[in-house]
């Protein structure tokens, strides 16, 4: 039986099944287009030992649980260099049925039950979450200073817009913008005020998932007293943390939608018209929680038989359940707007190197990480990069700062906004 916080132990089948044979670190063959951009990992791609992969990290797990390795203060660090973006799980899937991000993030949470983890920075982050309810240790009354009085809500709704603290704290501008576009569409919607906590997406990751289930909790108990049937978000991380963690903890009583979901909806209704586009060529990265890592949690009660077989047969997470298509469809229907693909996308996309505590803790490496996706990004011939996810424009933005002439980047909230002429 599988449990919704898998210990280290009972994920030593993946363990065991992993034959050493790379896929984890590279794009499958017929995707890649050449050596440049065919590395998926990258803690691989940067530091070039097997140890900094999953495979690496599946062999770690392994190591420390026959006590065949000790805990020191730099295999912890090496363990949080992974932004735990899940291409080396999706990308082992392709060929193998285990549990490669499930793994590591047990392995995380292993390293802080026996008190060698997180990195202080992520201690520090579920202090805040405990005292303020956000991860930066703000004020939490300022949480919904985005808010304006021109913006309508809705409180009997059933429709609740749950912006996040990256959002609410960073980047005012997605949260004000998506509440114009849910208003520009006609959506009815309120927001949780004081009753929003931190999603604890960030603790989860990190390894804290005592501290991620309490903030979890509260939010649960929150929307379900107000009746919500559902949620809204405008951040990955947020988005793939509904979708991927909450369900651990109870079923959802409410559907989750990202904003660019509910955009593809309402222009399909008519309710909203894109009438003002840049003629300008753009490529949309997709954020690992809105992409591969956003499947729902699906829970398996079967058991591992003989020669490896589950009985029953478990539905795996493969990433191809992401949200692919409706940012880009989204896109494509801003007039002059022309959209091309990255080497690395949809479930194979690149990590902006904002992920897992990464950024936090390892700032150098977090921004070799988003030069190696914006390289990328630049050769396709575009002028900006189009996401949706804070955490992901904080990345780009920091390495934009860092290097001259560096492209733009937008998030898709601010595209849509102009298009309807906001
Ligand atoms: S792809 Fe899977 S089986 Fe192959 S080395 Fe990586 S973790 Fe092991
Ligand atoms: S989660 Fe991402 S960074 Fe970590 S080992 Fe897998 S591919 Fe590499």
């Amino acid at each position: 039986m599988e449990k919704p916080f898998p210990s280290l132990e009972s994920l030593r089948r993946t363990m065991e099944s992993c034959n050493h044979c790379g896929q984890c670190k590279w794009l499958l063959g017929p995707k890649t287009r050449g050596h440049d951009f065919s590395e998926i990992c990258p803690i691989h791609q940067r530091y070039g030992f097997d140890a900094y992969s999953g495979q690496g990290l599946l062999n770690i797990a392994q190591e420390l649980l026959e006590g065949e390795l000790q805990y020191e203060d730099g295999l912890v660090e090496l363990l949080y260099r992974c932004t735990t973006c899940g291409a080396c799980d999706i990308n082992c899937k392709s060929i193998r049925d285990m549990e490669v991000l499930e793994t590591i993030l047990a392995l995380r949470a292993k390293v802080v039950a026996d008190g060698w983890g997180p990195m202080p920075c992520h201690r520090e982050q579920a202090r805040a979450v405990a005292e303020h309810h956000n991860i930066y240790g703000r004020d939490h009354a300022e949480r919904f200073a985005w808010l304006e009085s021109s913006q309508s809500l809705a409180p009997e709704s059933g429709v609740a817009y749950f912006a996040g603290c990256a959002a609410a704290y960073h980047y005012p501008g997605i949260a004000r913008d998506t509440a114009k576009i849910l208003n520009a569409g006609g959506v009815e919607f309120s927001v949780l005020h004081a009753e929003e906590y931190c999603c604890g997406g960030p603790l989860w990751r990190t390894g804290q998932w005592e501290e991620a289930r309490k903030v979890a909790e509260h939010n649960l108990a929150a929307l379900e007293k107000r009746g919500i049937t559902t949620v809204i978000t405008s951040c990955a991380e947020c988005f793939g943390t509904f979708r991927g963690f909450y369900p651990r903890i109870s079923p959802l009583r409410f559907e989750v939608l990202h904003i660019t979901e509910v955009v593809r909806q309402l222009l399909a209704q008519g309710r909203l018209a894109l009438r003002h586009g840049p003629r300008r060529k753009v490529t949309y990265h997709d954020p690992c929680l809105l992409g591969r890592l956003s499947e729902p949690y699906i829970p398996w009660n079967g058991e591992v038989k003989s020669f490896g077989r589950l009985d029953p047969p478990k539905e795996w997470r493969r990433g191809a359940g992401g949200v692919y298509d409706a940012p880009r469809e989204v896109l494509r229907a801003i007039p002059g707007l022309e959209i091309v693909e990255m080497i690395r996308n949809e479930e194979n996309s690149y990590c902006c190197g904002a992920g897992g505590g990464v950024a936090d803790a390892f700032p150098e490496f977090s921004q070799w990480t988003s030069n190696e996706r914006r390289r990328e990004a630049e050769s396709t011939g575009a002028s900006a990069i189009v996401s949706c996810c804070p955490f992901c424009q904080g990345a780009f933005e920091r390495a934009r700062g860092a290097a001259d002439g560096a492209m733009d980047y937008f998030d898709f909230t601010r595209v849509i906004a102009e298009a309807l002429g906001e």
